[in-house]
C-alpha cells in the first residue's frame, strides 16, 4: 500500500449515476495496462460488472464477457408477456452496446470449467482465456432432482418453469392461451431463498389479469411451500381479494414432492394431490452449475460464500461472485436490482485492487422490487443495505426503504421506467 492510496468509491451508486462514475474513473490511472478481467454470465450482475470495470478503470483494463446468448432477455417484466400486455421484443436488448460503446470483448459461449490455480477459464472447444480477476455471475439453476418426474416433464415441454426468460416464456403463454375457459393454472413456490421473492405472486397476478379479461371462469392456484406469501404479503393479498376474488386462491405450506405429468397433477408431502390444466412448477434453486463445479458454492453446495466488502469468493482468490449465486446477507433479496448493485461494488473493488487503490471500506447497496398486479397497477418494496465492518456483512439501514401504500398506476409508470433505466445501465 502506498501513502497515496485512495478509495475508489466512497459510497454505493444509485442506478444511473453515470456522472458520479465519470469522476471516479479518473482515479484509476494506476490500473496496469495489460490487466484482464473475465466475466462469466451476461445477466444483471455480469453485464453490469463488465461495463463498470471498463468505465471505472478509465477503459484501461480489458474485459472479456462470456455469455452463451446473443441477446439479453430480461426476467423482470417477463411476467407481463404472460399477462399479455408486453411482448418478447419489448424485454430484449442486444449485447452489442457493451462492445461498441465500452470496448468489452464478447464471447458467445458457455464456460466449461475454471482453473483457479492457473487463473484460466475454458470453453467447450478447449480454448482457454486467462484472467487477473474473474467475475462469476451465473445466476441460479433449477434443482430439478428435488421433485420426482419434473426433469422429464420439462424435457417433454409439458410442465414448464419459465424462470429464465426466453423460449419457455413464450411456450407458457401459449399453454395459457390454449387452456379452455373454466380451466386451472397452478404455480408452485419453493421454500425461500429462491430467485425473485415476489416473482411467483406477480406471475399469478398477471395470469389472473389475463383470465379476468379472456377466460373469466378460470382459476389461478398458488401452491406455496412457505407459510405465507414471501414478499409484500398484505399488498398482494389485498389486491387479490379486491380484484381477483373468484380467480386467485392462495394455499400455504404446500411442499411439492413429485409431479405426475400423465395426469397433469402435483403431489405434496402432506396435502392432497392437485390437478390443473396448466402446471408451472418451480423447484428449489441453487447457484449456477459452473459455480457448483468449481467449488465456489460453499454453503450446502448451493450458494457461494463471499467477502461482502469485495464480493471475492471465500475459497478462490481473485474470483468475485455476484448476484443470485451468492449466499444472501440478511434481508438481501435475489433480484436483478440487487445483482446490478452487487456488480458496481464488486467492479469498484476489482479495479481498486488491480490499481493499488484502497477498497471502499463501507459500500452500500440499493434495491427496489416492483410487481405488476395488473397490466398497469404496481406495488413496490425498497431497501438500502450498508456494509457493517465489525460484522462483515450487509444490513439494512434503519429507516431506509419502504413499501407502497396500495397498488397504483403511477408506480406502473415508475416500474417500466425502472426497467428501461436498468437495461441501459447494464448494456448501453
Ligand atoms: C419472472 C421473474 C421476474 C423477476 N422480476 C424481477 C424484478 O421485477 N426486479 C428485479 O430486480 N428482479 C427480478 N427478477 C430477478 C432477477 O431476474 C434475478 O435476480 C437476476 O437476473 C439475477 O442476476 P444474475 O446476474 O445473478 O443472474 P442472471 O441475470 O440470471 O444471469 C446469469 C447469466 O449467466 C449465464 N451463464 C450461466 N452459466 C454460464 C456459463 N457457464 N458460462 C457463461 N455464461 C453462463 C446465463 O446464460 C445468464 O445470462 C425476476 C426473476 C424472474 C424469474
Amino acid at each position: 500500500m502506498t501513502m497515496h492510496r485512495r478509495t475508489l468509491l466512497q459510497t454505493g451508486l444509485a442506478l444511473g449515476s453515470l456522472s458520479a462514475l465519470a469522476g471516479c474513473a479518473t482515479l484509476t490511472s494506476k490500473a496496469p495496462a495489460k490487466a484482464q478481467v473475465v466475466v462469466i454470465g451476461g445477466g444483471y450482475g455480469g453485464a453490469t460488472a463488465a461495463k463498470y470495470v471498463r468505465m471505472l478503470s478509465n477503459y484501461q483494463i480489458s474485459v472479456v464477457l462470456i455469455e452463451p446468448n446473443t441477446t439479453f432477455i430480461s426476467c423482470p417484466m417477463s411476467n407481463l408477456v404472460l399477462g399479455g400486455s408486453k411482448n418478447m421484443a419489448q424485454i430484449t436488448t442486444p449485447y452489442d452496446g457493451l462492445r461498441r460503446q465500452h470496448g468489452v470483448t464478447l464471447v458467445h459461449d458457455r464456460v466449461a470449467s475454471i482453473d483457479t490455480q492457473k487463473k484460466t477459464v475454458s470453453l467447450p472447444n478447449g480454448t482457454t482465456i486467462g484472467y487477473d480477476k474473474l467475475v462469476v455471475s451465473p445466476g441460479v439453476d433449477m434443482h430439478f432432482d428435488s421433485i420426482e418426474g419434473l426433469q422429464a416433464a420439462n424435457a417433454s415441454g409439458q410442465i414448464l418453469q419459465a424462470w429464465k426468460a426466453g423460449a419457455e416464456t413464450t411456450a407458457l403463454r401459449k399453454q395459457l392461451e390454449a387452456m379452455p375457459d373454466g380451466g386451472v393454472y397452478a404455480i408452485t413456490v419453493p421454500e425461500a431463498p429462491y430467485k425473485c421473492p415476489p416473482g411467483p405472486y406477480e406471475r399469478a397476478s398477471q395470469v389472473a389479469h389475463y383470465f379476468k379479461q379472456a377466460k373469466p371462469k378460470s382459476k389461478v392456484l398458488i401452491l406455496d411451500a412457505n407459510p405465507d406469501v414471501t414478499s409484500k404479503p398484505a399488498l398482494f393479498k389485498k389486491y387479490w381479494s379486491d380484484n381477483y376474488k373468484d380467480i386467485v386462491e392462495f394455499r400455504p405450506n404446500h411442499k411439492v414432492m413429485a409431479v405426475d405429468a400423465k395426469n397433469s397433477s402435483i403431489l405434496f408431502d402432506v396435502q392432497p394431490n392437485v390437478r390443473a390444466d396448466v402446471l408451472n412448477v418451480l423447484p428449489a434453486m441453487r447457484a449456477g452449475a459452473i459455480a457448483q463445479q468449481t467449488g465456489l458454492a460453499t454453503v450446502n453446495n448451493r450458494w457461494c460464500g463471499i467477502n461482502y466488502q469485495t464480493f471475492e469468493s471465500l475459497v478462490a482468490k481473485d474470483v468475485h461472485v455476484l448476484g443470485d449465486a451468492t449466499l444472501a446477507a440478511p434481508a438481501m433479496p435475489k433480484s436483478g436490482h440487487m445483482a446490478n448493485s452487487h456488480a458496481k461494488v464488486a467492479a469498484a473493488a476489482v479495479v481498486a485492487q488491480l490499481s493499488d487503490l484502497a477498497v471502499n471500506p463501507t459500500p452500500f447497496l440499493t434495491n427496489t422490487c416492483y410487481s405488476y398486479v395488473s397490466d398497469k397497477q404496481v406495488i413496490h418494496v425498497a431497501s438500502v443495505h450498508q456494509y457493517i465492518t465489525e460484522e462483515k456483512t450487509f444490513k439494512t439501514v434503519p429507516g431506509s426503504g419502504g413499501l407502497s401504500a396500495e397498488a397504483n398506476e403511477r408506480e406502473g409508470t415508475y416500474a417500466w421506467n425502472w426497467a428501461q433505466n436498468i437495461w441501459a445501465d447494464m448494456l448501453l
